[in-house]
């Protein structure tokens, strides 16, 4: 594996006239937490969704594991891979949604073997016995038989980080993962983020709990008008910022 997991360099994205990345430069090391703050509207959202393949980029490139993602440079142009390549390139990047996003007419269980058996033809009965291991590890363990509905938040979002781990991917991407939740679920679904942290896991965090930030980050980086106006530890972004902008911001968060 290489040291750097994730490299984004001058990384530009516009939707139509509005451009949302303006020159985005981002280095995620092998094993560390990346906690990704900002405003609302800052690019956050699209960032993570450009690392996924889910948005292409108009410019700039974006790496994992040394391995460049959906783009190919030659001189200045940009030539796209192939679709099969990038759907395989994607099944190495775990992406957790705000709203958990797990398919409500499948189980639990059906919802963590559902990608390990498509998209890497792994057999029902070792996907399953990989998928009851995982639910162990989030606490669910009882609840495979169980449907999204029949779930609370903190639940069906700890299922949905279950399955994004059923991949096994090299990087796991986190979009607001407690925004959508109770307050009082939120501690259980930070809790397990923190047990991936732990144990090495490689994660793009995008969320606004700064207390979380400080206690799990390796770095935090501080996103405004689609670029990183700054980064580094947690300590001297959240407590010695260098810039008014990212005082401002946490000004309005702590
Ligand atoms: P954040 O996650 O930091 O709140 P986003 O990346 O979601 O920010 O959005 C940044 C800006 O891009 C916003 O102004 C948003 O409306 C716009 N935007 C995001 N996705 C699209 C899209 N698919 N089409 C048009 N505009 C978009
Ligand atoms: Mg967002």
């Amino acid at each position: 594996m290489s040291e750097v997991m994730v490299e984004v360099r001058g990384v530009h994205k516009s939707f139509g006239p509005l451009e949302v990345l303006r020159g985005v430069d981002l280095q995620v090391r092998t094993g560390e937490v990346t906690v990704v703050l900002g405003p609302s509207g800052s690019g956050k959202s699209t960032l993570l969704r450009t690392i996924n393949h889910l948005e292409k980029v108009n410019r700039g490139w974006i790496s994992i594991d040394g391995e460049l993602i959906g783009y190919r440079r030659s001189g200045n142009r940009l030539y796209e891979l192939k679709e099969r390549d990038v759907l395989r390139q994607r099944t190495h990047i775990g992406f957790v949604f705000q709203d958990f996003n797990l398919f409500p007419h499948l189980t639990v269980a059906e919802n963590l073997i559902e990608a390990p058996v498509a998209a890497l033809r792994r057999p029902r009965k070792e996907a399953l016995a990989s998928a009851a291991r995982l639910l162990e590890r989030v606490g669910l363990a009882d609840k495979a038989g169980a449907y999204p509905r029949q779930l609370s938040g903190g639940q069906q979002q700890r299922v949905a980080i279950a399955r994004a781990l059923a991949l096994e991917p090299k990087v796991l991407l986190f979009d607001e993962p407690t925004s959508a939740l109770d307050p009082e679920l939120v501690g259980e679904v930070l809790d397990v983020i923190k047990d991936l942290a732990r144990t090495g896991t490689t994660m793009i965090v995008v969320t606004h709990e700064i207390g979380f930030a400080r206690e799990v980050a390796d770095r935090v980086v501080f996103m405004d008008g689609g670029v990183v106006v700054e980064q580094g530890p947690p300590a001297a972004v959240l407590d010695a910022p260098r810039h008014e902008r990212t005082r401002a911001f946490l000004s309005k968060v702590l």
